[in-house]
């Protein structure tokens, strides 16, 4: 070490620690970073070792599970290309509600499925919907154990089926705005802890952060779905959602899958707007996103595993092509390792089971 001095003075000047520290190996003859003197496999010896040696823990914490909460049905309804998920009625939701946090899960997504749909969304922010009453029930039963997110759209609202409010033959931004914010509102003041703006229209974010604040919401979070991409791993959510657009695609609104500069302008926006999560949906098919968005912001970061995400993994396992078990723990620690905090997934129960399990 006593020429240290000499060689720090010749790495360059903007190197860091472990740059130095690189460059000290180096310089040293002792070849103990290069084979046979360094061989990777003792740090897989044993599973006691690669216990010690994990780098990314996936927990129950991370975790969100998305209900769906339907209209006008009476037992729940298996959603045919989810095998495993279903839509409840507002009679059995607290009983699944129960089961969640019986799994030491800490927050759900919530979505509705109204009987009412109308060109402009209008059941969207009824004070009785069934979202509202969802969520009321649900926090007046559970309280602070369990934060509750709201998903805050028009598309399952609306008779055309599309995120917004139509105005010759377009999505007129502007007009959806303020059903959106009277949406949020409704949601908050049932009880959602959590609003989540997920139609993809310039300025949703700001548009609820204003209205909560006026209304005395302060503390109601804001996460912004805030790169969701045209993707279509989102067919089975619309048989489950009942929310596929009658005519003509989401492309006018939601993101191309192919632009990574793009979706970090939609991240920035949201953070200048207000959201206090950002989140990337969908989730498998971002990582190299969801990974540039952590190392980006200081803001923690959501992922949405989306339902196609669960059906290819689920399908699979039906058909004993793969271990359901390993791929989802593989699949959300990836999720994880990527920088996700917090994962939205179909998959959360499963994934809660094997944790408590494998304690
Ligand atoms: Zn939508």
């Amino acid at each position: 070490m006593k020429d240290y001095k000499t060689i720090k003075k010749n790495t360059p000047s903007n190197s860091n620690y472990r740059d130095e520290f690189k460059f000290l190996l180096n310089k040293s003859n002792t070849n103990y970073n290069i084979f046979p003197k360094m061989r990777l496999r003792r740090l897989r010896k044993s599973e006691a070792i690669r216990d010690l040696l994990q780098e990314t823990h996936l927990s129950i914490n991370d975790l969100v599970v998305p209900l769906f909460v339907q209209e006008g049905i009476d037992k729940e309804v298996e959603i045919e290309s989810m095998p495993g998920i279903f839509r409840f009625p507002i009679d059995s939701i607290l009983q699944e509600v129960k089961e969640i946090v019986t799994l030491g899960i800490k927050a759900i997504i919530l979505f509705g499925i109204p009987l009412k749909k109308d060109n402009f969304g209008n059941s969207s922010f009824d004070q009785k919907g069934i979202v509202q009453q969802a969520i009321k029930i649900i926090k007046d039963t559970f309280g602070d154990k369990l934060a509750v997110i709201s998903d805050v759209c028009l598309c399952q609202y609306t008779s055309h089926g599309h995120c917004g409010i139509i105005k010759d033959n377009r999505i007129d931004n502007d007009r959806t705005l303020s059903i959106l914010a009277k949406t949020a509102l409704s949601h908050a003041k049932s009880g959602a802890d959590i609003v989540a703006p997920s139609a993809m229209m310039d300025g949703q974010v700001k548009i609820l952060r204003d209205i909560l604040d006026e209304n005395n919401y302060q503390d109601t979070l804001i996460l912004g779905y805030s790169a969701k991409q045209a993707s279509s791993f989102f067919s089975p959510f619309r048989d489950a959602a009942h929310s596929l657009p009658s005519f003509g695609n989401r492309h006018s609104y939601q993101m191309p899958f192919t632009n990574l500069r793009e979706a970090h302008r939609e991240i920035i926006s949201d953070m200048e707007e207000g959201a206090d999560i950002l989140m990337i949906k969908p989730a498998i098919p971002n990582l190299d996103l969801i990974y540039s968005a952590k190392q980006n912001s200081f803001h923690p970061i959501a992922a949405y595993s989306v339902s196609g995400e669960y059906s290819m993994i689920k399908a699979a396992s039906l058909n004993n092509w793969i271990d359901e078990v390993s791929a989802i723990t593989e699949l959300l620690t990836s999720i994880k390792r990527a920088g996700a905090d917090i994962i939205i997934s179909y998959h959360a129960k499963k994934m809660a089971e094997i944790l408590s399990n494998s304690k």
